[in-house]
């Protein structure tokens, strides 16, 4: 059985822990070629070595970059296309939640502008660099078609509804992740290029966990999440490789909401 990502080039920022993680592993799985990218080259080797060691059928090479620098994100894409010869799948999903994010009174404007950089400058340099590289894909003769590719911007639940329990910066950058991601879509439909959001809710992953470090904290969010329980990483890579696959071929400017329920609740279940 050919595997849903069979032959695929993807390229996964944040792919040293959580839902990048085990994207860069799902991917893999599924048969395609990955260049796991972070700023934590340690934890970004260890992805491409458990790779290596389950799937020795596919290639995963790890590579350092600061997605808040330009010329880091396009020499990650060009080392992605040197690699392995083209891109069909950009997951641009690096982010911070910063621990002194705040309310409006009380964020720094230094705290501010380094979330934008990383969550929102990020993914727009990741799709900048994605496009030019898939505009390099082969015309598929057989349907007349551009073969384009698949983006996927993990913004967050937080773009769709606001936070009581103030993370402003965070959810700012979210919600321009999301508006931009639509906007890309729109522009670059007729290149065969689909541009998604991925919107998670609350997951057991490093980011949330040591934002919510208190057992009250975490309390204070689950509450609000319908099937009372934090989400895997592993689920959330699950949605990405439906998005990366051609089984969403007539899917893009989507906002693909994986939350638990959470983004529908008005009160939830006792
Ligand atoms: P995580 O902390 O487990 O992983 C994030 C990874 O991004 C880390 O490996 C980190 O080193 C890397 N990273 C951070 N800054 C970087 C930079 N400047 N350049 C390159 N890499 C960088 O977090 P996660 O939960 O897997 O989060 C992944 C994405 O999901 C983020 O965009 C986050 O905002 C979003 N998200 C998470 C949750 C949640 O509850 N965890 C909810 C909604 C959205």
């Amino acid at each position: 059985m050919p595997g849903r990502l069979q032959n695929k080039v993807a390229l996964v920022t944040g792919a040293g822990s959580g839902i990048g993680l085990e994207s860069s592993i799902l991917f893999a799985q599924e048969g395609a070629n990955v260049l796991l990218v972070d700023i934590n080259l340690e934890n970004a080797e260890k992805g491409a070595a458990i790779i290596a060691e389950r799937f020795p059928n596919v290639k995963a090479v790890a590579t350092k970059a600061d997605v808040g620098k330009e010329e880091d994100v396009k020499a990650a894409v060009e080392r992605a296309v040197k690699e392995f010869g083209r891109l069909d799948v950009m997951f641009n999903n690096a982010g911070i939640m910063h621990p002194e994010d705040d309310n409006a009174l009380n964020t720094e404007e230094r705290i501010w502008d380094l979330t934008m950089q990383i969550n929102l400058k990020g993914v727009w340099w990741g799709c900048k660099y994605a496009i030019l590289a898939m505009r390099e894909n082969p015309t598929d003769e057989a349907k007349g078609l551009h073969v384009g590719g698949s983006i996927i911007n993990t913004a967050s639940f937080v773009a769709l509804m606001g936070a009581a329990t103030p993370q402003l910066a965070y959810t700012a950058s979210k919600g321009g992740v999301l508006a931009m991601s639509r906007e890309l879509a729109m522009v670059h439909a007729r290149e065969g290029i689909r541009v998604n959001s991925l919107c998670p809710g609350p997951l057991k992953t490093p980011l949330l966990m040591d934002f919510l470090n208190t057992e009250e904290k975490r309390q204070r969010r689950m509450v609000h999440i319908p099937m009372g329980r934090f989400g895997e990483a592993v689920e959330l890579a699950r949605a990405a490789l439906f998005l990366a696959s051609d089984e969403s071929s007539y899917v893009t400017g989507a906002d693909f909401t994986v939350d638990g329920g959470l983004s529908s609740a008005y009160v939830t279940p006792l």
